[in-house]
């Protein structure tokens, strides 16, 4: 019942004409979300498997972060660093606690995070390891994902990333991911390395997980060469992965952890830098800033976000139901000739299509899943990334491989 709305392909229509074209969406047009569900402009539910990448892992609108954002939305919204304000340092705290580093560095999106830790990294090199001057050297991983900025796209291997945006940004090695002697052979040969900036599952390139205590060693390789050991956990961190951080699954506390998406639930840009006060200090009054970043509403929400995720048990709850997922997907893939494996970790997983006979089969199988009540989306063509919020329940979770099943079973 269309009373005086526009129509999903009015709305899409809008979007294309007016819109760049840097997107390629499902064609669904969403207005409202609650938990684990999403409900288009038809009112149609939809299961979200894609979290917004892994930012809604609290689910859609939840009740405690919304009223974090309203309340303070109606109080005082942005103040700028030029100012304290009275949300900040308690935010600065709780986050610090709550991921065991000495400071936070507030930003917005993941990439500014990213951009954060880069420019950390060093001037730490310099001011702190004593490198030359405009020297050092951060090693980064094949197929990584860190963000879309200019120095970011520098150190991509995707081209759709980086064509036609040069000129780049020097200062990067690549090195194959999952290879942690790879990492000493560089670090043995070149004393200019300040950091090495891994992810540890590298999820836009389609869920790739290393091997077992591949972060662990590497974290030595860098601590042995004086080198630090920078985590990416935009999409893998708060507790999408069954563990509040990947990297806690091998003891490892990164010298720099980056955060953002899940940081506040999706409700808000919300993005993070946390380091040791040897390391944050290098970074004094004017050499570094953002007129949103650690503003009061990035504050309440952040802080409500990390408690619905405490308080919920999320990381438990993906934990479990990642390993039913898998295991039922598992089951369903040895007897499939479109889906071939599920990979991943909680419940960030990824299940990869045969596209041998239809290149972009993995495209029809999304626009299938959606006619029948699940989004998800396909990623580097033949990949399908599953990541619904972390609030979902073993029910529902089974409803859903059921969905997927009989979704892929159509189409053999
Ligand atoms: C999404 C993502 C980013 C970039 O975050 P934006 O908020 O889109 O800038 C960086 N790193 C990883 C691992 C990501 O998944």
């Amino acid at each position: 019942m269309n009373t005086g709305k526009f129509t999903a392909s009015e709305l899409m229509e809008m979007e294309n004409r007016f819109g760049a074209h840097n997107y390629h969406p499902l064609p669904v047009v969403l207005e409202e979300g609650k938990g684990v569900f999403v409900y288009d402009v038809e009112n149609k539910e939809y299961y979200d498997f894609l979290s917004a990448y892994s930012a809604v892992n609290q689910g859609h609108c939840h009740p405690k972060i919304i009223n974090a954002l309203v309340e303070q939305a109606k109080r005082l919204t942005l103040t700028s660093r030029a100012f304290y304000n009275n949300r900040l340092g308690k935010y600065e705290q709780f986050v610090t606690q709550y991921f065991g580093y000495e400071k936070i560095l507030p930003m917005n999106t993941g990439a500014e995070a990213v951009e954060t830790a880069i420019k950390l990294c060093r001037k730490w090199s310099y001011e702190k390891k004593g490198l030359a001057e405009n020297s050092a050297q951060i090693v980064v991983c094949e197929g990584n994902f860190h963000g879309r900025t200019t120095t970011i796209v520098s150190f991509s291997i995707d081209p759709s990333a980086y064509d036609n945006y040069g000129p780049f940004t020097p200062g990067f090695i690549v090195i194959p991911y999952n290879d942690a002697d790879a990492l000493e052979q560089v670090l043995a040969n070149n004393p200019n390395v300040a950091g090495f900036l891994v992810e540890p599952i590298q999820g836009e390139a389609g869920v790739f997980v290393p091997d077992d205590g591949y972060l662990k060693k590497c974290y030595e390789i860098c601590r042995r060469h004086n080198v630090l050991f920078i985590a990416d956990e935009v999409q893998t961190g708060i507790a999408r992965t069954g563990r509040l951080l990947a990297c806690d699954y091998e003891d490892v506390h990164p010298d720099v952890l980056i955060l953002g998406k899940a940081l506040s639930g999706g409700t808000y840009p919300v993005s993070a830098v946390l380091s040791s006060a040897e390391i944050m200090d290098v970074i004094r009054p004017g050499q570094h800033g953002s007129t949103f970043g650690g503003n009061p509403v990035a504050a309440s929400v952040g802080i409500a976000a990390l408690e619905v995720i405490r308080d919920e048990n999320l990381a438990e709850n993906a934990f479990l139901l990642g390993k039913i997922f898998r295991e039922e997907m598992e089951k369903y893939c040895q007897k499939s000739s479109i889906a071939s494996l599920v990979r991943g970790k909680g419940l960030l997983n990824a299940v990869v299509i045969n596209n041998s006979t239809q290149e972009d089969l993995a495209w029809d199988v999304c626009i299938r899943l959606s006619e029948n009540g699940l989004l998800a989306k396909p990623t580097h063509n033949n990949i399908i990334r599953f990541a619904p919020p972390l609030v979902i329940t073993e029910k529902q979770l089974r409803e859903c491989i059921e969905i997927i099943q009989k979704t892929l079973d159509s189409f053999v």
